[in-house]
């Protein structure tokens, strides 16, 4: 079993890091070179397919966090981030969980939610009907995904439920979807059009929107882990994370920003995997709401021997099929880092990795504080703002730092003494 724990990987260089990972993941000689070339891994012609009105590629760091071992397994999580100091902090987080045993994750089946509005209706005479013919409107679902269907996956169950609007009432039909290792984001929105007519026929009524829900409340995975007590820092420590964790717990404005950090891990893992972003967080942030008050997302206790007990719950669409998984060559290869066999296996490893970043952030928040380690290593990156090439960044962090002073307008000036 390959070991994540890989000793002073931060102070290696490109070639050392990539030997280490292309022996831990078994990548090829092929992928290696296309990490080397670090141009971002699309051609233009590939980005004017991807998008309209293409004029270029963008690409962002991608780094590795080591340490985590999740359900027994250890993995090397590639992280694609422009923000310093996120992939140190996870590594940080993994490595205190690794000592009781790292992170246990628990993910359900990949159910997707689609949403069909159904207007002008009675709506207990249309449930009756949908309800009659829901074997026939599954039937017509699964007909669109043979792929889904060969594998005893697909629609599998109809409901109804009635809202009340300024409009008037609407009948909300949602088709459940069990879409395997895809996000499932289109075969949802197909089974959803699919399924309309019968759907209007059979209710009298007209359907309007026809839509995947991203609120995939059907996709939640839970992760935990315990970071003992002395490595944590001892009692006061602990005490102040949960204290830290109360204010995030109770008051909005905090929360927001305690789930940005956990955002940091979570969505620099699903950038690496060619996930949706965007709806993760909109669905982590309707989530961290479902109490009515807006929250924070992870719960930090003390287990009976005082150390910290860390929880994460998330609701994840992710997949490692479909997508641009299949188009961009990085994705693939994080996926290939990752070794991850499952949709569900990669939503363990994104909330575990949200969870880590979060133990990291909120013990600094509780003992000296983020600016200190994130100043420092924001330092390199207003060095290089300035214009310095590689050796001289080094000499005006060094100095920057000594001084206190970590400013562009300091970076400049120092820059011109050299
Ligand atoms: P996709 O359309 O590429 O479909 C997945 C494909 O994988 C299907 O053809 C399926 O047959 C195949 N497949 C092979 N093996 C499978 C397996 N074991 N399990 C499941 N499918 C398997 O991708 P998708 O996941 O349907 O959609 C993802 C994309 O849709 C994302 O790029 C997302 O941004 C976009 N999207 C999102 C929204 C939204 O979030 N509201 C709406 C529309 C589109």
């Amino acid at each position: 079993m390959p070991d994540s724990s890989i000793s002073k990987f931060f102070e290696k260089d490109q070639k050392e890091r990539l030997t280490i990972v292309k022996n831990f993941a078994g990548l090829s000689n092929e992928d290696l070179e296309i990490l080397e070339k670090a141009t971002g891994g699309i051609s233009f012609d590939k980005a004017d397919k991807m998008v309209e009105n293409a004029i270029g590629t963008f690409s962002l760091p991608l780094g590795i966090a080591t340490n985590f071992k999740i359900n027994d397994k250890d993995y090397l999580i590639p992280m694609v981030i422009e923000e310093p100091s996120v992939i140190a902090a996870a590594s940080k987080g993994a490595k205190i969980a690794r000592i009781k045993g790292g992170f246990k994750v628990k993910a359900d089946e990949s159910f997707s939610i689609g949403q069909i509005q159904l207007l002008n209706v009675d709506s207990e005479k249309a449930i009756s009907k949908i309800n009659e013919s829901s074997d026939e409107i599954l039937e017509i679902a699964n007909a669109q995904s043979n792929t889904l269907s060969k594998i005893g996956k697909g629609a599998k169950e109809v409901t109804c439920r009635e809202i009340q609007t300024d409009s008037g009432p609407m009948l909300i039909v949602e088709l459940l979807i069990d879409v395997g290792d895809a996000m499932g984001a289109n075969i949802t929105n197909s089974m959803c059009e699919a399924v309309s007519p019968l759907i209007e026929k059979i209710t009298g009524g007209k359907v309007l929107l026809k839509i995947l829900s991203n609120y995939s409340t059907r996709r939640i995975v839970k992760a935990s882990a315990i970071f003992e007590k002395e490595a944590v820092g001892g009692e006061e420590v602990v005490d102040n994370i949960i204290l830290a964790y109360q204010f995030a717990a109770n008051d909005v404005y905090r929360a927001v920003t305690h789930n940005k950090g956990i955002m940091n891990g979570s969505i620099a893992v699903a950038n690496a995997t060619g996930q949706d972003s965007r709806a993760i967080e909109a669905a982590a942030n309707a989530y961290a709401a479902r109490s009515g008050q807006y929250r924070s997302l992870t719960e930090w206790s003390k287990d009976s021997e005082g150390n910290l007990l860390g929880k994460l719950e998330l609701p994840l669409s992710v997949g490692i099929v479909g997508g641009i998984i299949n188009v961009h060559p990085l994705a693939k290869i994080c996926t290939k880092i990752l070794g991850v066999e499952s949709a569900k296996e990669l939503a363990g490893v994104i909330t575990a990795t949200g969870l880590a970043q979060n133990y990291s952030a909120i013990r600094a928040l509780a003992t000296e504080g983020i600016q200190k380690g994130h100043m420092r290593l924001h330092a390199r990156n207003l060095a290089a703002a300035a214009g310095a090439n590689p050796q001289q960044i080094d000499e005006i962090v060094m100095r920057m730092t000594q001084e206190n002073n970590i400013s562009l307008n300091r970076a400049k000036e120092l820059l011109d003494q050299i």
